[in-house]
């Protein structure tokens, strides 16, 4: 006689709560191709992954205005200290707020394609 899966489950058309031991035979550790616990896991796995993609997704146009915000504020103060340069605390502040339009203004070359 060939093993059953040791797995118990709910079956269509059964009650809440009425459970059984699968139908299908045991191929690995006890448990069928479905119920085996690292097929499981990994069809988990795959489920997980999915819906974190496809929130990225959803997100995505939310999270490019929230880059803008982030990089406009950057470029604001460059030109803030260039139009004002003692509002610069420090010569430190205004070399670090420099910098880092200048990396804002990279990526948009980059994006963009010019040099
Ligand atoms: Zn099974």
């Amino acid at each position: 006689m060939t093993e059953r899966c040791k797995q118990t489950v709910t079956a269509p058309g059964m009650g809440f709560g009425q459970r059984r031991q699968c139908r299908r035979e045991a191929v690995k550790d006890g448990y069928c191709s479905l119920h085996h616990p690292d097929v499981v896991k990994a069809r988990r796995a795959k489920v997980a992954a999915n819906w974190a993609a496809r929130q990225a997704l959803r997100m995505a146009p939310f999270t490019a205005v929230e880059q803008l915000k982030k990089e406009n504020t950057l470029l604001m103060q460059a030109v803030e200290i260039i139009a004002h340069p003692n509002t610069a605390r420090t010569i430190e502040e205004a070399k670090r707020v420099a910098r880092d339009a200048l990396a804002v203004l990279a990526t948009y070359r980059s994006k963009t394609g010019d040099s």
